[in-house]
């Protein structure tokens, strides 16, 4: 298959969130177009946004897949829906399983369903320091190096509390 290289995002603060990493990185790898490639570790992390709610755990994934990036959201969202995510009007609520499409080779997407690059990258030290522990030669198309971006990123309090390939 002609196959692209993209990058996802997964986070989770509800319902055991290791084994919802765990259950959506086997939901990934199983697709029958996508192959992953690099797992990080996973990350614990205090909540974005409303702070009354349990920690995150996250982490990132290289997969290839000849997958457009609208099919592959699809197949995102459908995992997402899989695993009891449920909708809220609550901007970065909590929830058991988000899936974000970070990046898609080179490409430079602004639908209404779709940003890629996701534009929370550059602030986003739970995105950034997984991505660099499996892309560090990685550059972020209108965004710049991974390394350059944690750099300029906040990251004391980051910890690897498990190893995701493990
Ligand atoms: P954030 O996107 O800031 O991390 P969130 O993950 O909590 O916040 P969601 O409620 O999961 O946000 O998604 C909100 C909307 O973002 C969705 O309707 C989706 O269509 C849109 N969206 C745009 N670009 C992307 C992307 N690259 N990956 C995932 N969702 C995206
Ligand atoms: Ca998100
Ligand atoms: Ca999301």
């Amino acid at each position: 298959m002609s196959s692209t290289t993209a990058y996802v995002g997964l986070g989770s603060n509800l319902e055991h969130p290791e084994t919802q990493l765990r259950s959506a990185l086997e939901a990934l790898a199983s697709h029958p177009r996508i192959e992953v490639m690099a797992k990080s570790s996973f990350y614990r992390n205090p909540p974005m946004g409303p702070q009354a709610q349990p920690d995150f755990l996250n982490a990132v994934v290289q997969i290839e897949t000849d997958l457009g990036p609208e099919e592959l959201f699809d197949v995102l969202v459908g995992i997402e829906n899989a695993h009891g995510r449920m909708r809220q009007v609550e901007r970065w609520g909590p929830r058991t399983l988000d899936l974000d499409l970070l990046v898609y080779d080179e490409e430079i997407i602004e639908t209404e369903r779709l940003t890629v690059p996701h534009p929370g990258i550059p602030d986003r030290s739970f995105v950034l320091k997984p991505l660099a522990e499996i892309a560090p030669e990685l550059v972020i198309p209108g965004m710049g190096s991974v390394q350059h971006l944690l750099e300029d990123c906040d990251t004391y309090w980051m910890e690897a509390i498990s190893d995701g390939a493990g």
